[in-house]
């Protein structure tokens, strides 16, 4: 019989990092309760996702949308697993042409970055399904090889997503440039939160700021994280892409 000893560490991990996220609130003076764990599930097989769900875990990313679509249809036919309990995030870069599906099996998108790809998640959101809830991803780096709007940009995105009737514009995501200095961290993590209190004083009434992950939670969530993206921490390290992940 073939064990995979890190499957059996996803509760052990989840309680880890969980607390992680406890300590790291109070020790900013904020309540745990506002720090959202979103627990990155790409490239981690169906059963890992189900294995986090009997811990507990709701809410999960995925960043390849036909993975999935796939991860998803084996979780719905588990027998006593309660579907409709589960919170979909997108979170990697969106091909126009994917905006369909994307905008019916997910109830989070976090990697809008252009108009175009808003406006056709507008169009695509089914009627029967709340607005999609919106972060825009924002290069705060100005990495030439990342995703994301520019700072400079980002107000005249926003202004152009808010009145997009099915959508609801709830907030801004951010990936910076690795670094294991924390205090970088943290200068990275303020300069989204000075983006978001700034499109605020506007009026704009957003109250996610999607923002840390398993190398950088703490600095995060010091700087006013409300949803965290942890993958690795949680269910060990990415094989690879390709990894058979219906199983
Ligand atoms: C993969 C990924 C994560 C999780 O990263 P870890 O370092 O594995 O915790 C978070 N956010 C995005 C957008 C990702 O693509």
């Amino acid at each position: 019989m073939i064990i995979d000893n890190d499957m059996h560490k996803i509760d052990d991990k989840l309680a880890k990092v969980t607390a992680r996220i406890h300590q790291a609130a109070l020790a900013a003076g904020r309540n745990p309760q506002t720090v959202q764990l979103i627990a990155v599930s790409k490239t981690q097989p169906a059963a890992a996702i189900a294995e986090a769900y009997a811990w507990g875990q709701r809410a999960f990313g995925e960043n390849y949308l036909q993975e999935a679509l796939d991860k998803q249809s084996v979780l719905q036919a588990i027998p006593g697993l309660e579907w409709r309990s589960l919170e979909w995030h997108f979170i990697g870069p969106i091909q126009s042409n994917k905006t369909r599906p994307i905008a019916a099996h997910f109830g989070w998108v976090h990697s809008v970055d252009r108009l175009k790809i808003a406006q056709r998640l507008s169009e695509h959101r089914p009627d029967g399904l709340p607005p999609l809830n919106i972060c825009v991803q924002v290069n705060i780096d100005d990495e030439t090889t990342k995703s994301g709007i520019s700072l400079a940009d980002l107000p005249a995105l926003a202004a152009a997503i808010q009145p997009l009737p099915r959508l609801q514009l709830r907030g801004l995501m951010a990936i910076p440039a690795a670094t294991n200095n924390p205090a970088q961290q943290r200068a990275a993590f303020a300069k989204l939160r000075n983006a978001f209190e700034a499109l605020n004083a506007q009026g704009y009434g957003l109250d996610c700021l999607s923002m840390g992950m398993s190398g950088d939670m703490e600095a995060a969530i010091a700087e006013g994280a409300t949803f965290v993206r942890v993958g690795t921490d949680i269910f060990g390290a990415r094989a690879s892409q390709h990894n058979n992940f219906l199983t």
